[in-house]
């Protein structure tokens, strides 16, 4: 065995911490974690990066930011001078997309949601600023998409209005790891995008889809936080499910937005493990969940029976009097 196969035998086997420097002298910790077999996880600044290493190419998904390109690619090189031929993005977000100019100059084909992408073009409405076309994915789909890659079928499927309207999560059913992308957040409160599509209905949906799809020795990728499996996942699943039941029910009592964000006892034992200190407070979640309550049942229904049933019966002396 010479040096440079212990070098990557050591790193496939090992935890590599990379440190390195970024443009603004900040430094980043650019970690990569085994998640199972040949597949990866990059923890960076910004969204988890996943990493197939076969023996002819790379397969990766999701780039983070864009001035972390270069640190990135040093950091696969470490393990892999394979081409890094596909590059999958699991929805729009910059802090998942901000590389793949980067990408597109390495070689790599960038795959998308057709919804990621045309938040991506500006062609919908988004907060997101008009990016460089070389950018922009250049294959989209909208219900799923095989790849075909290191002797493993991969399968990208999309996950309807969860985090936004064009999230896909990536199965590696042989190496047994799911790459959720911000479907789920790992240990803090999920973002849920609304004004670009995402619901909490939905984000729930999506989050029991991975759940059918995982067992126990299931590795996943989450957008944010650390490795999970799917125990993390049913927890996030209980969590908010949990928090919907007792917003609405504080809803139909008529509770304001204020009153419910509040009532610390709806989340504390969440927030006791950290939940909120993450990029999601605990009165954004609460907000978030609020609003999508709200946007459902529309104004609490004030009405008392002896008044439902006076309304009703002056309805029908009207309707008698005009027929
Ligand atoms: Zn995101």
């Amino acid at each position: 065995m010479n040096i440079k196969k212990i070098t990557l035998t050591f790193l496939l086997f090992c935890t590599g911490i990379i440190f390195s420097q970024t443009d603004s002298g900040e430094k980043t910790n650019l970690k990569i974690v085994k998640a199972n077999k040949d597949v990866y996880m990059l923890k960076g600044k910004g969204g988890n990066i996943g990493l197939n290493f076969g023996k002819e190419s790379v397969l990766m998904i999701d780039s983070q930011y864009a001035e972390l390109s270069e640190d990135i690619l040093k950091a696969i090189r470490q393990i892999s001078k394979k081409p890094i031929k596909m590059l999958i993005n699991t929805h729009f977000h910059g802090d998942h997309t901000g590389g793949n100019t980067a990408l597109n100059k390495e070689g790599a084909v960038i795959f998308s949601h057709k919804n990621a992408r045309e938040r991506l073009a500006g062609i919908v409405n988004s907060d997101q600023k008009k990016i460089d076309d070389s950018a922009l994915p250049m294959v989209t789909f909208t219900e799923k998409l095989q790849f075909h890659h290191n002797n493993e079928t991969i399968q990208a499927f999309h996950i309807e209005n969860a985090h936004t309207d064009g999230d896909v999560a990536i199965y590696f059913p042989k190496s047994n790891v799911i790459h959720t992308g911000d479907v789920f957040f790992n240990g803090g409160y999920p973002f849920i995008d609304t004004k670009s599509g995402g619901s909490v209905e939905g984000y729930l949906k999506g989050l029991q889809k991975i759940k059918m799809m995982a067992n126990e020795d299931t590795k996943i990728i989450p957008g944010h936080g650390d490795l999970g499996t799917v125990n993390d996942i049913k927890f996030t699943i209980n969590m908010l499910n949990d928090i919907y039941k007792q917003v609405r029910f504080q809803y139909t009592k008529e509770k304001s937005l204020q009153e419910v964000i509040g009532m610390k006892e709806i989340t504390s034992k969440y927030d006791k493990k950290g939940y909120g200190e993450g990029f999601i407070s605990t009165d954004k979640i609460l907000t978030t969940i609020y609003n999508e309550i709200k946007k459902e049942n529309g104004p609490v229904d004030k009405q008392s029976m002896e008044e439902r049933l006076q309304d009703k019966y002056k309805q029908q002396q009207k309707e008698k009097k005009d027929n």
